[in-house]
């Protein structure tokens, strides 16, 4: 067991923009970090097509190869960058305890957590029932399975909105069920959608059941919130695009959490309440949420890691 235990002065959770530019940061700061890259390596962009608004870009890039590229120039500068989840940490000793599925027990001076936020589900049991035969959170992984045909997808957002608008060019027809009668995407992503032919909106509407047989999804059963009528729409996918939520199970009783169970940081920082753990992209925020505010608070957290290893030798 204690031949497990490896002594890190920098050690980051998750491998989205924050995490990468937080290993950036440390690994020039002579840190030394180790990361554990998380469930998802390269995070949310690994599931998005076409990334357009990040600067230095001009053409646009794939969200896996910019991923890549933020991996490698990690890598460049000596960070130990791993293929695993973590799976405990204990933030009220010192130095901090992280356990790791490759079996791995970690002592570690500073904390970066950059976690980030997964897909949001409906919680039907029949949503469950066909997960991967059908029912899929995410068009730009799954969308090329369901070509020339006939989709469903829930949610008002701009995900959503990215989403229907990217499956209406694979399939024959989409639906677009939201609860409400007005999207809550950005003007321009609603216009794209609302102009799309083959995109049909089901307003005031949740779906209330995914319908199937052994061979997977045949259809949606949505209800009208308003009138209270059901109908069911012939599909053979069912796309959910409701939101994301943090991913901080492993923190909660450790760290302070907000409401939405989003780790709090000290206004204008990274930092936790726990003097030496900081919290960087999407897991302590869920107003800006874009690829370059995460990587900014990368960048913060790394700078703030280091000046409190300064700060306490
Ligand atoms: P949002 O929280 O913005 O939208 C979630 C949508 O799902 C809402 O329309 C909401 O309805 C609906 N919803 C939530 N829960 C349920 C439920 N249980 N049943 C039915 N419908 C539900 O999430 P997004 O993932 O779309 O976006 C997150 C953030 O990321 C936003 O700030 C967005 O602007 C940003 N983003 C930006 C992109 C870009 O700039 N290219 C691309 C993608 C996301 P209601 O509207 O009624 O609340």
């Amino acid at each position: 067991m204690t031949e497990n235990i490896e002594r890190v002065r920098c050690l980051i959770i998750g491998s989205g923009p924050a995490g990468y530019t937080a290993a950036i940061y440390a690994a020039r700061a002579d840190l030394r970090p180790i990361i554990y890259q998380g469930m998802q390596p390269g995070g949310q962009l690994t599931i998005t097509t076409e990334v357009e608004n990040f600067p230095g870009y001009p053409k646009g890039i794939a969200g896996p190869e910019m991923m890549e590229d933020f991996k490698q120039q990690a890598e460049r500068f000596g960070t130990d960058v791993r293929f695993g989840v973590v799976t405990r940490v204990d933030l009220l000793q010192r130095p901090f305890v992280v356990e790791a599925d490759d079996g791995k027990t970690l002592h570690a001076e500073t904390v970066i957590i950059a976690t980030g936020a997964s897909a949001r589900w409906l919680g039907l049991e029949s949503e469950k029932r066909f997960m991967g035969m059908g029912v899929s959170g995410c068009a730009t992984c799954d969308g090329f399975f369901y070509r020339k045909q006939d989709v469903a997808i829930v949610g008002g957002g701009d995900t959503a909105a990215e989403e229907a608008t990217y499956l209406a060019k694979l399939c024959r027809k989409v639906y677009m069920i939201h609860r409400r009668s007005e999207l809550r995407a950005s003007k321009a992503m609603q216009h794209k959608v609302l102009h799309t032919d083959n995109i049909e909106m089901v307003w005031n509407s949740i779906p209330e059941e995914v319908l199937g047989d052994n061979d997977g999804v045949n259809g949606v059963r949505v209800r009208n919130v308003k009138t209270g009528e059901t109908k069911d729409l012939a599909v053979t996918g069912f796309f959910v695009a409701i939101g994301h939520q943090p991913n901080t199970a492993i923190f909660t009783g450790q760290l302070e959490l907000d409401a939405m169970q989003y780790i709090v940081t000290k206004p204008g920082t990274t930092q936790t309440n726990i003097p030496g753990v900081f919290a960087a992209g999407d897991v302590q925020d869920h107003h800006y949420r874009q690829a370059i505010t995460a990587a900014g608070s990368g960048c913060m957290a790394a700078i703030e890691a280091e000046r409190f290893l300064t700060n306490i030798s």
